[in-house]
């Protein structure tokens, strides 16, 4: 599984995954020109975008890639928020997998502050399995045999409480991150529940700048998962 990075975090998020036969975006949540840019200019090889929520850091590109032709995958109350239309987009069912190219992508719905999805993608050309999950303070599935995560591990409680004490952030926006995003210790609690026998590489998505520490979380989930860890 080849995974690019374009952006991560809450300025931005855009992912290219292909795993060798079929190639698609999750997130279009930077300017187009970036997406053209990392695509070098081949954006009709892209078989799809699939959108987890209506933040701009996730969508603000989405018109632009619809109008280019591709095909964008989203929940139904997502595709009302963003006010898409036209027949490139198509609105999923939670738990209702889909096709596309050689994935198949199954959604299911995350705890966010709107309505969030997360995406199992199975390749049946490699066999292999990614899982999906951000902007979430907690995941109510379990999944078994993954080989791959891109993950949300967007705070560390200790330097959020810090950042409120030293006045960084305010107690809403303190609030607001506890009630919408995933801690590094709920990720870690997540994993613990997996199944992480088939495991071979974590992606730490979305992490937020003030309230994380890049090295630390590395350290964290490599303990934990034994795998190795790359920090978006
Ligand atoms: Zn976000
Ligand atoms: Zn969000």
């Amino acid at each position: 599984m080849d995974i690019q990075v374009m952006a991560s975090g809450s300025k931005g998020n855009c992912y290219r995954i292909n795993d060798g036969e079929t190639a698609l975006l999750i997130e279009a949540g930077v300017s187009l020109k970036t997406i053209q840019r990392a695509c070098r200019f081949h954006l009709s090889d892209i078989s799809g975008c699939l959108i987890s929520h209506s933040h701009q850091d996730h969508c603000q590109s989405h018109s632009h890639l619809a109008a280019f032709g591709m095909d964008i995958y989203l929940a139904k109350d997502t595709l009302a928020e963003i006010k898409g239309k036209g027949h490139r987009y198509h609105a999923l069912e939670p738990l209702k997998a889909i096709d596309i190219g050689s994935f198949k992508i199954v959604p299911f719905e995350l705890k966010h502050d709107v309505t969030n999805f997360g995406y199992l993608l199975v390749s049946m050309k490699t066999k292999e399995k990614l899982l999906y999950i951000t902007d979430s303070y907690y995941c109510p599935y379990r999944f078994s045999g993954v080989t791959h995560m891109m993950v949300e591990a967007n705070y560390d409680v200790e330097y959020l409480r810090q950042n409120h004490h030293d006045g960084v952030i305010n107690g809403k926006l303190k609030n607001r991150i506890i009630q919408s995003h995933m801690s590094i210790d709920t990720l870690l609690q997540m994993l613990k529940a997996n199944d992480l026998s088939k495991l071979q590489q974590i992606y730490l998505i979305h992490l937020s700048e003030n309230n994380s520490k890049a090295d630390e979380f590395r350290e964290q989930v490599q303990k934990e998962t034994g795998v190795s860890v790359t920090v978006c």
